[in-house]
């Protein structure tokens, strides 16, 4: 008996892929979709999520995440664990190679997201996620009014978070390895420039400190001098880069020269293989928020649906 043929397969359950899961199964398209080593993604490990509409008094990440799947699943989505490793998508139908089997289908939507870069020093994964480190600023930086918080970086990452923290924190120490920023000009004098940001050159992290409240600072390195301080702070924010999980479709879909997926021009999902779309954080490193990869999610869905109806005669 061959193996049935899918009309959508999602691969990733964050909010990409769960909005494109609850679109493309109110279509009526019985979408699979394949959850990954993290279900839920990013906001899984956000406390409270302040800025997706519609909650006034915030909502837990977790719990965001639980009732999009849970909508998802009530229209007919249907889920499975799995990780994509291969794909072939040099003929129709689609064929996404996993482990243990093989998944065929008419269309594909890839919301595989993105992770971000860690220092991988001691305490931070102990602290990570509501104790005090994160690598989202525009998140969780609300959190942090009138206290003393680390951005960890150099690039423009770090530049954007620093900035943006100084709305909140009444200091933002902004701990780099080298003696300049690699973030672009503009960036960098800007968030030199501002009264509350302080560079600390030279410093790497060694260990994130704190105790049962939380985050107490880091403490660093001078990679010239080979002192060590310990910097005091409520919050450490570490922004040295996304690394998107696009590796299973290298060779198959063009990516730029960060790894990230390129779409085609004049639209966000659609990419150089018919039927074949992308969403979310593994597609944007410029916004990289909950609510523009669940818009995505959506534009991929309506456009996945629209190619079936096409090309289903
Ligand atoms: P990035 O440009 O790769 O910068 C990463 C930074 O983290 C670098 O300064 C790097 O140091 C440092 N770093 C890397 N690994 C480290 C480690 N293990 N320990 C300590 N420091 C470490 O990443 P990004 O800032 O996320 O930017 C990614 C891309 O998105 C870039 O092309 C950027 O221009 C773009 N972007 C643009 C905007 C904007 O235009 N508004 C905003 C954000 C991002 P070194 O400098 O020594 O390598």
């Amino acid at each position: 008996m061959s193996a049935p043929v899918e009309n959508v397969t999602i691969v990733g359950t964050g909010c990409a892929g769960l909005t494109a899961a609850i679109y493309a199964a109110r279509a009526n398209l019985a979408p699979l979709v394949l959850e990954g080593v993290q279900p839920g993604g990013q906001l899984t490990t956000t406390s409270e999520v302040e800025n997706f509409p519609g909650f006034p008094e915030g909502v837990d990440g977790f719990m965001l995440m639980d009732n999009l799947r849970k909508q998802a699943a009530r229209f007919g989505a249907r889920f499975e664990s799995g990780l994509v490793e291969s794909v072939d998508f040099s003929s129709m139908p689609r064929v996404l190679k996993l482990a243990d089997r093989e998944i065929h289908t008419k269309t594909v939507i890839i919301a595989t997201g993105a992770s971000p870069r860690m220092t991988g020093v001691p305490g931070e994964k102990e602290f990570f996620g509501g104790k005090g480190v994160t690598t989202c600023a525009t998140c969780d930086g609300a959190f942090y009014r009138n206290m003393e918080v680390i951005v960890v970086g150099g690039g423009d990452s770090a530049a954007e978070e620093a900035l943006f923290l100084t709305r909140f924190a009444s200091k933002v120490r902004l701990v780099h390895r080298r003696d300049e920023l690699r973030a672009s000009k503009i960036m960098a004098d800007r968030a030199l420039a501002h009264p509350k940001i302080e560079p600390v050159w030279d410093s790497v992290p060694l260990e994130v400190l704190g105790n049962g409240s939380g985050v107490s600072g880091m403490r660093v390195k001078n990679v010239k001098t080979g002192a060590e301080s310990v910097i005091p702070a409520k919050g450490v924010f570490v922004a040295i880069g996304h690394k998107p999980n696009t590796g299973a479709f290298a060779g198959a879909l063009p990516l730029d020269e960060n790894g990230y997926f390129l779409p085609e021009t004049g639209s966000q999902v659609r990419t150089a293989v018919p039927g074949v779309y992308v969403a979310g954080d593994c597609a944007d490193h410029v916004y990289r928020q909950a609510i523009t990869a669940a818009g995505m999610g959506c534009q991929a869905a309506i456009d996945a649906e629209r190619w079936l109806a096409e090309h289903e005669g």
